[in-house]
């Protein structure tokens, strides 16, 4: 009989209630659904409704184009209430989620009349967004030229113009990380705080960066609402980035930014305790459930991770990481994806994130309970070294 349901690939039945064995562990992507019990109990007080004539304009406001001032007034305060960025004499700038900003930011960044292009650059293992946005727009004034390591003691580097992206906590293992070319007389850096939030990271210090990035996908995990934000100290650069979002979109979608505020009103009702004691709750528990799984393996190693003070907690944390930066230690799981798709598990292929990295898949820890759970049990089912099970 045909289901009455539209089910999913991992269920069946009339009523998409059996699980179905050959369903893959997924643990691609990065959306947050680990958020959405959260977002369950406060269904009242985080609806929205619109009416249909509100906002219909442009609205063009008097510095830049659509940019709501109690939003960004929220988002100042929501800073100050975690610690985890100064604002106070910064500029902000909303886009489409953080990765329109992270273009707008290079473009930003990079001069209309050098003779030779902005290196644009990142650590290995990078966020691949960076390199493929990069790229797409084939500018003139930038080029991607891989892993900032390799011009980090070049002496023929002084000249060269360089903006490094710095992914803090990074994508995909969660190290807290700084500009490797800092010093460097000619070298701008963008620093992505997308998982800067004390879900996913201690937060030691408020960041006080040139130009950063935050994004509300990681923050409350409506990754479908596209909004994100940059802070940007001088002033040029500013402009510049305002410019582009002026001729790349108009600004960010008025129904976004209402949401975007709906939601960090929510946050900010009992100054954020209880989105973050939640979200850690449930990210630490799945990072020591993976490590107690791994941890006689002789097959597979996780990312090392130290626990570390987080002001916001007040006190030191055990790892609570966004992704799991596995990579597989046996010679014939070079191909450490294919070795993983075998058992069921759907990660995301280690190549992805710079070269030579075929030995790693990062898993995502932040999808639902069921998703983790699986991923888990179909890990806990392979052998853990050559040969038979331990
Ligand atoms: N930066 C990093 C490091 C990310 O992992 C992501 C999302 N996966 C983004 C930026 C983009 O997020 P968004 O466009 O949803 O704000």
């Amino acid at each position: 009989k045909e289901p009455i349901c539209d089910c999913n690939s991992c269920y069946g039945g009339p009523d998409c209630s059996l699980f179905l064995p050959a369903c893959p562990a997924n643990a691609d992507g990065g959306d947050p659904y680990f958020l959405e019990p959260f977002w369950m109990q406060h269904a009242t007080n985080s609806a929205l409704v619109v009416a249909g004539w509100h906002r219909m304009g442009y609205s063009y406001s008097d510095h830049s184009p659509n940019i709501s001032p109690e939003l960004e007034s929220h988002i100042r305060t929501l800073h100050s209430v975690v610690g985890n960025a100064i604002t106070a004499g910064r500029y902000i700038v909303f886009g489409a989620g953080s990765t329109q900003l992270l273009n707008a930011a290079v473009n930003a960044l990079s001069s209309d009349n050098s003779s030779t292009p902005a290196r644009v650059v990142a650590l290995f293992p990078y966020y691949p967004v960076y390199k493929m946005q990069t790229e797409l727009f084939q500018s003139k004034n930038y080029t991607f030229e891989g892993d900032a390591s390799l011009w980090e003691n070049s002496t023929s580097n002084a000249t060269m113009n360089f903006i490094e992206f710095v992914t803090s906590p990074n994508n995909p293992d969660g190290q807290l990380r700084k500009a490797v070319l800092h010093g460097h007389p000619n070298a701008k850096a963008i620093y992505d705080h997308a998982y800067y939030w004390p879900h996913f990271s201690p937060i030691p210090t408020p960041a006080d960066e040139d130009v950063m990035t935050f994004t509300i996908s990681k923050l409350t995990g409506h990754a479908g609402a596209r909004f994100g934000w940059a802070i940007i100290k001088d002033e040029a650069v500013y402009e510049r980035m305002t410019t582009y979002m002026a001729l790349n979109t108009i600004g960010v979608s008025r129904d976004s930014q209402l949401r975007a505020l709906k939601l960090i009103k929510v946050v900010l009702e009992d100054r954020a305790r209880e989105i973050f004691e939640f979200g850690y709750e449930i990210m630490r528990d799945r990072w020591e459930k993976l490590s107690k799984t791994l941890s006689t393996s002789k097959r597979f190693s996780l990312q090392k991770l130290a626990p570390q003070y987080c002001s916001f907690s007040q006190k030191v944390r055990a790892p609570s990481p966004a992704y799991a930066w596995l990579k597989c230690e046996r010679e014939e799981d070079r191909d450490c994806y294919s070795a993983l798709e075998a058992a069921g598990i759907t990660g995301r292929e280690g190549g992805k994130f710079g070269a030579e990295l075929d030995r790693y898949v990062r898993l995502s820890l932040i999808r639902s309970q069921d998703d983790f759970d699986l991923l888990l049990h179909r890990l806990s089912k392979m052998p853990k070294s050559q040969g038979k099970e331990e």
